[in-house]
């Protein structure tokens, strides 16, 4: 931590440590120290129902006094039928089947190896390769790092990892400098979202179709880039690209899926279907760890005759307390519609957003969707200019609103110097009206403290 974030000492919270967590309710988290903290990122976009959910913990209790785990290769359980319905009945259209681990990080790495598992099934082994994108994150995992365009989170592994072949992100507010150069600096996001796809062909046709197994991206960019909703038409030029030259469409939905955009699955925004699917932290809310891997009717049936099966899996795969524990966090979700509260209130939560930081010199940009926001901070509005990555603004942000009370989730964004300072609001899908207007109340006021 910068001397300067030392500096910040607010109140009697030191930054740099960690306070001990108490107990949660609702969106707010106490420590032992008796401080209340309002969610205001549900950690990392995971806790969409908050805290102790006395509906959750009595589904988990009831599931634990009878059994904890029931091994995949022995049993299927009903609470892994009913999730798997429940989570194929929110996808639609042909992705029925779904394999459910224990955290992002493994639903990625099963993504991957679905795709080159489909890909040999159907006589395509050579297709080995995977593109994804510059600012994306993926996972802590070997495989996930490998296809993460994470910078400052791969350096330490680079050598080790599996081929890297990125291409832009899509940012609107900070489009390819390609793309500014040919647009003489003119920024319209339906020619970002075109320039960005054709970026995809042009990666397919020089790494050779014939090797190339899938494309993996973010619908909505989340830890590595602050909430970036992809340009309009974007997804849909890159599905057809995809189905052009035989490549596999994988959205990594662990983040921005589940609900949290305002749909249930955020491609369905764009009215794309992709190939393979991962979704974790809003699925089981953090109450219990649980990720999973969604995959098309048509990918199943070459994968099952060849091979029967998938060729993949862990011990706690299809985990009989997690699947009971996502049950009973879906039922609420759906029974109180917080998807649709998601997508109402979401609307209301960007006016108070961007009413909190539309006169402040340093916000470059506020975007998102549902109840995944972020700004970015930046030194000058008008190029754009980071601030210098030693001041560690982010860091500095985050503390200030920690030490008012406010937890949001901190991008390094600028660890590279070339993007703004970030932070993710991202609630829980139950914060009131009032709870949001006190998120961007103190987000406000903190920034004014911090710069
Ligand atoms: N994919 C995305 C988009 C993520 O944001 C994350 C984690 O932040 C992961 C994958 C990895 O998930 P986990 O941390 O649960 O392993």
């Amino acid at each position: 931590m910068s001397t300067a974030a030392r500096r910040d000492k607010v109140m009697d919270w030191e930054p740099g440590t960690l306070p001990k967590v108490d107990y949660g309710a609702g969106c707010y988290i106490f420590d032992t120290d008796g401080r209340r903290y309002l969610d205001g990122s549900a950690g990392p976009a995971v806790y969409a129902l908050g805290h102790a959910h006395p509906e959750v913990n009595e589904a988990i209790k009831k599931q634990l006094d009878r059994i904890a785990h029931g091994y995949r290769y022995t049993f299927t359980s009903a609470p892994l039928e009913e999730l798997t319905a429940i989570v194929a009945a929110r996808c639609g259209g042909g992705l029925n089947n779904m394999t459910f681990n224990s955290s992002g990080s493994e639903a990625i790495e099963s993504a991957i190896k679905i795709a080159l598992q489909y890909q040999t099934a159907i006589g395509q082994k050579s297709r080995r390769l995977f593109i994804s994108r510059e600012r994306s994150w993926h996972g802590n995992t070997m495989g996930a790092t490998s296809i993460s365009g994470f910078a400052a989170r791969r350096a330490a592994f680079e050598g080790a990892l599996m081929p890297s072949n990125l291409i832009s992100p899509a940012n609107v507010y900070r489009p390819p400098s390609g793309y500014l150069a040919k647009s003489g600096g003119k920024i319209d996001p339906v020619e970002v979202g075109k320039y960005c796809a054709q970026e995809l062909e042009d990666k397919i046709l020089e790494l050779g179709a014939e090797r190339v197994a899938a494309f993996v991206f973010e619908p909505v960019v989340g830890a590595a880039g602050g909430c970036v909703p992809a340009p309009p038409g974007y997804a849909a030029l890159v599905r057809a690209i995809c189905d052009k030259h035989g490549v596999l469409m994988i959205a990594d939905e662990v983040m921005c899926g589940s609900g949290r955009t305002g749909t249930w699955r955020a491609l369905a925004h764009d009215g794309v279907e992709p190939d393979i699917m991962t979704v974790a932290k809003g699925l089981g809310a953090g109450y219990v760890p649980l990720g999973g891997t969604i995959y098309h009717d048509r990918l199943k049936g070459p994968m099952f005759a060849k091979d029967g099966g998938l060729l993949t899996g862990h011990t706690f795969t299809g985990h009989t307390l997690a699947c009971a524990a996502a049950v009973a966090v879906q039922n609420v979700i759906t029974r109180d519609h917080l998807v649709e509260k998601v997508h109402d209130d979401g609307l209301h939560f960007e006016q108070l957003l961007r009413r909190a930081f539309a006169d402040n010199p340093h916000v470059g940009d506020v975007r998102g969707r549902g109840f995944f926001w972020a700004i970015e901070i930046v030194k000058d509005k008008l190029t754009k200019a980071p601030f210098d990555p030693s001041l560690a603004v982010y860091q500095r942000f985050r503390d200030r609103c920690f030490a008012n009370g406010l937890i949001c989730y901190p991008v390094g964004g600028n660890v590279d110097g070339k993007a703004g300072d970030i932070a993710i609001f991202s609630p829980p899908y139950i914060a009131t009206r009032d709870e949001l207007a006190t998120i961007a109340d103190i987000a406000k006021a903190s920034l004014d403290q911090v710069l």
